[in-house]
């Protein structure tokens, strides 16, 4: 309504001579133009502008500046882009929200170089902590220490005698408790392993303190549930980091009920700055089948209608599920997930999701997991028919040389993250040995077969900037500096394919690629200005690349004040 009046008032304005086109008459002036910007905009139809008008939350003009400058209007605002790059926002495809959010001020552990240091620092936070609350977080890697060996509990118990520890691996595949957090949960000796985990034992059978997948459950029991303050407090944090990161939509697999309320809240009081597409864990989902919603209900900033499902661990804590045993470890194939035991049950709420129009995400890394679950899909497909249904497989990793014709058969989404390849990329070889390496993280593989990728961090597994996993895309250059021409060096992704598979790639895979994804008329206003131009750039230096200003629908969500004109 409110924009109606004034766009009554431009034309009136225009009618008594004030120099617009005669075609400024017939339309509203802008509310924002943005001019002198080297635009990318992922639209092949206009790769390259200079300049793009927004009205409302939507773009109206890409073009020249002279083409755009057609939408000007006396209340249009106009930011001088200084010849900066201009690119649509980015999607990240796959985060866990709140746990990044949390984890912005929680204990920080995934830099500490030594067991020592470890511990000094759960020691430091266990001073600052309230009594009765646990120390969680620290996204620890022990294959930063030397020699490489998984944590125990005697390591912390000295500094923590009084506060339950459990802090987390960096992959989320594995924690680490003190006694008091093993004696909370009840967790002995005598305590059998969970189908789908691993609680670890030392030579006598007592627990080391190292949980695996399922067996991290039967710990995090004992948690108290964070309050509503502590989590909105979490999604705030996160909201803020992805704005000054031009992260301008995120993906969030297996979120909280709580967390979709919160999100819910933060809308209603316009706070909700980055879109959201949520999808809770497959084990609830006749609760979704219950209300009735399809893929994608909602509205542009806030949306569920996915179910986010597990077939097996990670490469990192020896979980992936595989057909051949791990190198380095003779007879262990990995675990399938516990919602896998056995798979007909999986298969079952596949079923029921399906046909409830629901989109499934799954996570599934070794290449025996990945299989199976092109199994389930191909099963559903032959009992329901073929349709536009994106399934997804999040991470993707390790592909069998048989399912690369078959993820593309089946129209599946390859929902990847690259920072994990040149973070494992330092040590998976000697997991798995060569052969199946080089099938790992394999982006060029995938789209040679016709494979749509779509581009996310795994935040807080992995960092959500994105000019990490573009420069871990195009570079494939391992973090310890072993692999400066890449790591398997063949599967490197170009730039463009890399800012496409992050932009409309994304969008694509949670059913929004008319929505967003290009700067192309029409669309949401979602955008990023940078310091650097990408684009030309030696991608070596892609990682330091700086956000000057982040938009989501033609509002400022983050501006570093030193961008522009
Ligand atoms: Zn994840």
């Amino acid at each position: 309504m409110k924009r109606c009046f004034w766009q009554v008032a431009i034309v009136l304005s225009c009618a008594v001579g004030c120099g617009f086109g005669i075609f400024a008459q017939t339309r509203p002036a802008a509310d924002l133009i943005i001019q002198n910007a080297r635009i990318w905009t992922v639209d092949p139809s206009l790769p390259e502008a200079e300049s793009v008008a927004i009205l409302g939350d939507r773009i109206v003009a890409v073009g020249s500046n002279q083409q755009v400058d057609a939408w000007h209007g006396p209340q249009t605002r106009v930011v001088d882009a200084a010849g900066k790059r201009l690119l649509p926002g980015f999607n990240d495809a796959h985060v866990h929200f709140t746990d990044g959010g949390a984890q912005l001020d929680s204990v920080e552990l995934n830099d500490a170089t030594s067991p020592q240091e470890f511990a000094r620092r759960i020691g430091e936070r266990a001073t600052k902590t309230t009594k009765g609350e646990w120390v969680l977080g620290g996204d620890w890697d022990e294959t930063k220490w030397s020699p490489a060996e998984l944590p125990t509990k005697e390591l912390i118990d000295a500094v923590t005698p009084a506060m339950p520890v459990a802090v987390n691996r960096y992959d989320g595949h594995m924690v680490l408790a003190n006694s008091l957090a093993l004696k909370l949960a009840g967790i002995t000796a005598q305590t059998p392993d969970p189908a789908g985990g691993v609680i670890v034992r030392d030579k006598q059978g007592n627990p080391t303190g190292a949980l695996k997948d399922a067996a991290e459950d039967l710990l995090f029991k004992a948690v108290p549930p964070p309050s509503h303050d502590q989590r909105r407090h979490a999604i705030e944090r996160a909201l803020e980091h992805a704005a000054s990161l031009g992260v301008t939509s995120v993906q969030h697999m297996n979120p909280d009920y709580a967390d979709i309320a919160i999100y819910s809240e933060l809308l209603d009081e316009g706070k909700l700055t980055t879109r959201i597409y949520a999808a809770p864990l497959i084990t609830q989902v006749d609760d979704q089948v219950k209300i009735g919603i399809r893929r994608a209900f909602g509205g542009p900033y806030l949306r569920i209608g996915a179910v986010k499902a597990y077939s097996d661990g990670s490469l990192g804590s020896t979980t992936a599920y595989f057909f051949e045993p791990y190198s380095d470890r003779p007879g262990n194939r990995g675990l399938l997930s516990d919602e896998m035991h056995p798979i007909s049950i999986m298969q079952d709420r596949m079923m029921r999701a399906d046909a409830a129009g629901l989109q499934i995400c799954t996570h599934a890394i070794g290449d025996a997991g990945i299989s199976a679950i092109l199994d389930i899909y191909a099963a559903i497909e032959k009992e329901h028919g073929s349709r536009d249904r994106r399934w997804r497989i999040e991470h993707s990793q390790h592909l069998a040389v048989k399912d690369f014709d078959r993820f593309a058969q089946l129209h599946v989404i390859a929902s990847v993250q690259p920072y994990h390849a040149i973070d494992d990329g330092r040590w998976a070889e000697g997991r798995i040995g060569h052969d199946r390496a080089s099938r790992t993280y394999a982006f060029r593989t995938l789209l040679n077969h016709g494979v749509r990728l779509a581009f996310g961090t795994d935040w807080e597994v992995a960092p959500l900037n994105p000019m990490l996993t573009l420069y871990a895309a195009t570079t494939r250059a391992t973090l310890d500096g072993k692999n400066p021409d890449g790591w398997f060096p063949e599967q490197k992704l170009t730039i463009k394919e890399a800012i496409e598979a992050y932009t409309m790639g994304s969008a694509y895979a949670e059913f929004q690629e008319s929505e967003k994804g290009s700067i192309t008329p029409g669309k949401l206003a979602d955008m990023v200005l940078l310091s650097d131009d990408v684009l030309s750039i030696d991608p070596v230096k892609i990682r330091d690349v700086k956000v000057f200003k982040t938009w989501v629908g033609g509002k400022l969500t983050y501006d570093n004040g030193a961008a522009s004109r």
